[in-house]
């Protein structure tokens, strides 16, 4: 007879986790509107309770489990000392609604991590109200559409991104009704900066560029291209999801770039993925200041004190209150905690990390641009492919050696790519442990094919219905769905 684990269905009835200290206010009616007959809820025990969702969570990869190299996310290690920070009373316990004159900490930590980015980035001023960075995305595009509109210029309707942008580009260019003109790569994975120069018009509203770009390369001609951009009348957008790579080194606002959003969930460290809420703040030049989302907080002049405003031509509230509060304070910490050395040695080892993969794997695998590169690069697996080994394949194998696969099919210019981010936070010793994977990986392929197109073998569930995980994702289980789950799960 199959033992049968404990995994659900723990409910007895009458077992207690909790016990509720005696009422210290008069009992009242419950109010008609609330009271339900019965309350389906599962009665369990403490233990059973920690087990189970203990259980649960390590079903699942985590970065505080094992090496997480999924290109263009920059999965780092997250500090245990932020989400300290984070839990002080005095922050999490904090009301938005709370008169300014009891939250002046709050204010202050916000207003310095505005001057903060600010000055790592070379921007004039800096909103955190975005809740991700492609909700930062679209308040840059906001901002680009209002500053034209305030000119009269509302002709200016096209946004050109390159094809190594992030998908988010041109979905949040959409969005904020524009129309998506593409500019092409060039062989050695630039801008095609001919074929931009014929490209900007009248029309140009502006170019939402990702420098880094998505393959992990830094734009040789970035000058020239935000020249003329400027000189055909329109705004450069950076996206910023990729500043692992310049800490310190360079700053885009420098490089006469108007507008760039900054991902506090890769760059600053605070948890993404199923771990939190993100945070996209945007930075902008003088000139664009006052279209910002508001309010912003300012110190006001010559007190010791911080209060709310509103930027004169704002673009309006894209974020109830103030943001992601909890993200703002956790990428406070880790800045403060880096200083101004610190953080260029983030992005040096970032770029060295991901150089020493390169090298190391790039005999065994196509390279897809031979290249020096900056925090991540990528790989297309156009050679194992010839043996009938997809790049999924590869990733599902690499799940068996406890390591999460890179980003795969993405960017969308590399045929069976594989996007690889290491990050600055791994050892040697994690990053040798991969190469050794990738290449038993390698060998399997031309040796035993058949081994990495089964795998993976060492998972709980093996190969999920990734489409339909997209398109109608339903993470509630129900006893009703465990034969479903069961059926996928083989
Ligand atoms: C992650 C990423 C984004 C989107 O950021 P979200 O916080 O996931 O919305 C945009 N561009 C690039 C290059 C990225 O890597």
């Amino acid at each position: 007879m199959a033992v049968e684990p404990l995994i659900f269905e723990l409910s007895k009835p009458g077992r207690r986790g909790v016990r509720f200290p005696a009422s210290d206010v008069p009992e009242t009616e419950l109010p008609a509107e609330l009271a339900r007959e019965t309350l389906d809820w599962p009665e369990v025990s403490e233990i059973d309770t920690i087990r189970h969702f203990t259980r649960l969570s390590q079903k699942n990869h985590a970065i505080d489990i094992d090496f997480y190299p999924l290109g263009s996310c920059t999965m780092k290690y997250n500090p245990k000392i932020n989400e300290a920070v984070a839990r002080y009373p005095g922050f999490a316990r904090l009301h938005p609604f709370q008169p300014e004159s009891t939250v002046q900490g709050a204010l202050e930590l916000m207003h310095d991590l505005q001057e903060m980015l600010a000055e790592i980035s070379g921007f004039h001023a800096v909103t955190l109200q975005p809740a991700a960075g492609a909700h930062g995305e679209l308040t840059g595009c906001l901002m680009i559409k209002a500053w034209h509109w305030r000119r009269g210029e509302t002709r200016r309707t096209k946004m050109l991104i390159p094809d190594s942008a992030h998908g988010t580009n041109p979905a949040t260019a959409r969005m904020a009704g524009f129309d998506v003109v593409t500019v092409p790569s060039d062989s050695r994975g630039n801008t095609d900066f001919d074929k931009l120069r014929e490209m900007v018009s009248p029309e140009t509203a502006g170019l939402m560029i990702t420098n880094p770009n998505t393959l992990g390369l830094w734009d040789e001609h970035i000058h020239e291209i935000v020249d003329v951009v400027h000189e055909a009348g329109g705004l450069v957008y950076n996206d910023g999801a990729n500043f692992n790579a310049i800490l310190g080194i360079a700053r885009p606002g420098d490089l006469d770039i108007d507008i760039m959003h900054y991902n506090l969930h890769k760059t600053f460290s605070t948890p993404h993925g199923g771990g939190g809420p993100g945070s996209g703040p945007v930075g902008v030049t003088e000139e664009l200041a006052e279209f910002l989302p508001g309010p912003r907080v300012r110190k006001v002049e010559g007190e010791d004190r911080f209060e709310w405003f509103q930027p004169s031509h704002s673009i309006g509230q894209l974020h109830s209150f103030h943001g992601n509060f909890g993200m703002h304070v956790r990428a406070y910490c880790y800045i403060r905690m880096h200083g101004a050395e610190g953080l260029r040695m983030i992005s040096e080892d970032a770029v060295l990390a991901a150089n020493y993969l390169r090298v190391k794997l790039q005999d065994r695998f196509e390279l897809a641009y031979k290249r020096t590169c900056m925090h991540e690069f990528v790989l297309s697996g156009s050679r194992q492919k010839r043996n009938g080994v997809r790049t999924l394949d590869m990733a599902k194998r690499l799940l068996d050696f406890g390591v999460h696969p890179p980003t795969t099919y993405f960017p969308l210019v590399v045929s069976e790519a594989m996007m690889i981010e290491p990050t600055e936070t791994e050892s040697k010793e994690t990053l040798d442990y991969f190469i050794d994977a990738m290449l038993q990986i390698a060998d399997e392929a031309e040796t035993d094919p058949a081994k990495v197109t089964g795998a993976p073998y060492n998972t709980e569930y093996k190969r999920l219905d990734e489409v339909g995980a997209n398109r109608s994702l339903n993470i509630r289980w129900t006893p009703e769905r465990k034969a479903e789950l069961a059926a996928v799960a083989d």
